[in-house]
């Protein structure tokens, strides 16, 4: 816990009187390392989190309760209760603060359902972030994070964006610090999702049959690829232990990743545990070109062009 509730102190107090409208990125993991499973049902990751163009946005206004409402990808699936992970957010900050739990939060998806792009840890992160301004909260980055692990091992990484190492779980996250580069990516976003648990299930059963690929280790060779700035070489370095699961749920998800490299992209990976792919291209106007081709080839719902290192969770 951190300091209690002050309420002589104006300026905490007030909070946010007009909206409070947050955006926030979805995620790829350059380098998913999975590890053996744990006893409390995780695996241990050796990962390098990267934000990417694609956003959702919330907006946090005053009221006498906890509601939640949306538009946009998944409406009409995603269940609005308190088991959404905004929702949860809200309560957890609340419960953090010491202030009651009260807001009208207003949701607009463009991060795909279960999609293997962390948007529902995406939108507990903007929940915290956009409630912590309404409320005058006045938490810190490294506090909201710390609220932010218990509610899922990609959150913490969506409060802080940009790119970064995450261990443990994926909870634990260190920025990696290299000179701005813009990388170009296309993301192919599939029809229906893919279940995280089932995709960590089926890596378990692949290597338990010996049949999942060698396993990732280090990040060092992206990590070295990050820092010479030239995609060819980091095309060479990204890779995901989840990518055998996820074509193994999804079979189809192969002629994706060959019509992307048809395309001209440097080299295409599913995204975290899939559905999604996403392709590495040279350069913007390459990633317009390998986009328009994949929506014209039917292998995917929806090709966009998008672009990262961005910002994680933030009050525009
Ligand atoms: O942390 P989060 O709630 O997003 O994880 C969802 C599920 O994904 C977990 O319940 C677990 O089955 C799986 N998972 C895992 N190892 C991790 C992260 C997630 O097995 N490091």
């Amino acid at each position: 816990m951190t300091e209690a509730w002050r309420p002589d102190d104006e300026d905490e107090r007030r909070g946010a009187v007009g909206p409070v409208k947050v955006r926030v990125p979805a995620k790829v993991n350059l380098h998913l390392g999975v590890g053996p499973l744990r006893r409390d049902g995780y695996h241990e990751l050796n990962t390098v989190y990267h934000a990417i163009s694609i956003y959702d946005e919330l907006t946090a206004r005053r009221g006498d309760t906890l509601a939640l409402t949306m538009e946009g990808e998944g409406t009409g699936e995603l269940a609005l209760d308190d088991s959404n992970l905004v929702i949860r957010a809200a309560h957890a900050l609340a419960g953090y603060a010491g202030v009651l739990p009260h807001a009208r939060l207003h949701l607009r998806k463009q991060i795909p359902l279960a999609g293997g792009l962390a948007g529902g840890s995406a939108d507990a992160a903007a929940a915290l972030v956009a409630c912590d301004a309404l409320w005058g909260t006045g938490l810190s980055r490294d506090e909201l994070a710390g609220i932010a692990a218990d509610l899922g091992s990609d959150v913490p990484f969506l409060i802080y964006g940009g790119t970064a190492l995450g261990t443990g779980r994926g909870e634990a996250v260190s920025p990696v610090l290299v000179r701005p580069t813009s990388w170009h990516w296309v993301v192919a976003i599939a029809d229906g999702g893919l279940s995280t648990p089932a995709a960590y299930r089926e890596l378990d059963r692949l290597r338990d049959s010996g049949a999942a690929g060698d396993p990732l280790g280090s990040t060092d060779a992206l990590l070295g690829a990050l820092r010479q700035r030239d995609p060819r070489v980091l095309a060479r370095t990204l890779g995901n232990d989840l990518q055998d699961a996820a074509l193994a749920m999804r079979p189809a998800l192969a002629d994706t990743l060959k019509a992307g490299e048809a395309a001209g992209a440097l080299t295409g990976i599913v995204s975290g545990s899939g559905p999604t792919c996403v392709f590495l291209a040279a350069d913007a106007a390459n990633a317009e070109r390998i986009a328009a081709e994949l929506s014209s080839a039917g292998v995917c719902r929806q090709a966009r062009v998008a672009h990262g290192p961005v910002a994680g969770a933030r009050v525009i």
